[in-house]
C-alpha cells in the first residue's frame, strides 16, 4: 500500500504563519522534502521525518524538477506521510502543479495544504493592502523571472489604473520591468515598495517610485527572497505600518497570557 504525498505549503517565513494542517502534517511525517527557503525553525516542527532538501538551483531547472517529481513517487512507496513542503502557497510560482501531475500518472494519493503566500505576507507585514475600495480594485500575482533577459509579462494587461502588482522573483529584472511599466503607461511617480525576507525579523521595506525604486534597491543591496508591490496602495503603509523587526513579543509577554 503507498503512502500519501502532502503537498503544504509553508507560508511566507514566519513559523507561526504555517496553517495547523501543517503543523499535523509535519509532525506526521515521515520523510519531508522542502525547498531551500524553509527556516530551520520551521523544519523542527517536524523531528521524526528525514529531512531531505531539494532546493533547486537556477540553470538546471527542468532536470532537477523531473528528479524532485520521481522521488516523491519513491518516498510514497516507503513512506506513509510524504511531506513536500514548500515556501508560500505550494500552488503560486512553486511548481506544484507539476508534482502532483507526476504523482497523479503514477496513481500516488496527493493531497494539497494551501498555505500563506508571499504576496499576502509581504503586505500585510508591510502594511500595503493589495486591494482597497479607495485606491485599487484588482491586484495580480506576476513573475518577475527573466527568460533570455526579459520577464514574459503583458505589459498592456499590467499598466492598468487602480490594480495592484505583486511581483515575485522580480530583484534582478527590477529595473527592467519598472522602466516596462511606465512605456506602458504607468506614471512614472506610481509608488513602488520592494519587501525583502517578509514576515521575518530580518524584514526590510523599501518604497520608491517606478522611476526611484530600482536604483535605491540596488543601493541598498535589496536580494531575494524578495517581494514588490507596485500600486497606489503602497502609500497607505506611512499610516498602516505596524510591524517592526526585532521586536516580536514572545507569547508571554503578550498582555493577558500568563507564563
Ligand atoms: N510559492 C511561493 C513563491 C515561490 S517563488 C509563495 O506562494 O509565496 C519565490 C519568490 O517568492 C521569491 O523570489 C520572492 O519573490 C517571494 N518570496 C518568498 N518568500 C518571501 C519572503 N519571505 N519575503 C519576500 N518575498 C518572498
Amino acid at each position: 500500500m503507498n503512502g500519501t504525498v502532502y503537498l503544504v505549503g509553508a507560508g511566507p517565513g514566519a513559523a507561526d504563519l504555517l496553517t495547523l494542517r501543517a503543523l499535523r502534517l509535519l509532525e506526521q511525517a515521515g520523510v519531508l522534502f522542502h525547498d531551500a527557503l524553509v527556516s530551520r525553525e520551521i523544519l523542527s516542527l517536524a523531528p521524526n521525518a528525514i529531512k531531505v532538501e531539494v532546493g533547486k538551483r537556477s540553470g538546471r531547472l527542468s532536470t532537477a524538477q523531473n528528479f524532485i517529481n520521481k522521488r516523491l513517487v519513491d518516498a510514497a512507496r516507503v513512506h506513509d506521510v510524504v511531506v513536500r513542503l514548500k515556501g508560500g502557497d505550494p500552488l503560486i510560482f512553486g511548481r506544484g502543479g507539476e508534482e502532483i501531475e507526476t504523482l497523479a500518472e503514477h496513481g500516488i494519493a496527493f493531497e494539497i495544504v494551501p498555505g500563506v503566500t508571499a504576496a499576502a505576507g509581504a503586505a500585510a507585514y508591510a502594511g500595503i493592502p493589495l486591494t482597497h475600495r479607495n485606491h485599487a480594485h484588482s491586484c495580480v500575482f506576476v513573475t518577475g523571472h527573466l527568460k533570455e533577459g526579459e520577464p514574459e509579462l503583458d505589459w498592456e494587461a499590467l499598466a492598468t489604473p487602480r490594480q495592484t502588482i505583486a511581483i515575485y522573483m522580480g530583484v534582478k529584472g527590477l529595473p527592467l520591468i519598472c522602466e516596462r511599466l511606465a512605456a506602458h503607461g504607468l506614471p512614472k511617480d506610481l509608488p513602488a515598495a520592494i519587501v525583502q525576507r517578509a514576515t521575518l525579523d530580518q524584514q526590510r521595506v523599501l518604497v520608491g517610485t517606478l522611476a526611484t525604486l530600482p536604483e535605491s534597491a540596488a543601493r541598498e543591496g535589496f536580494r531575494p527572497p524578495a517581494l514588490v508591490i507596485v500600486g497606489e496602495v503602497v502609500r497607505l503603509r506611512e499610516k498602516l505600518a505596524w510591524f517592526a523587526p526585532g521586536a516580536i513579543k514572545k507569547e508571554t509577554e503578550r498582555p493577558g497570557v500568563s507564563a
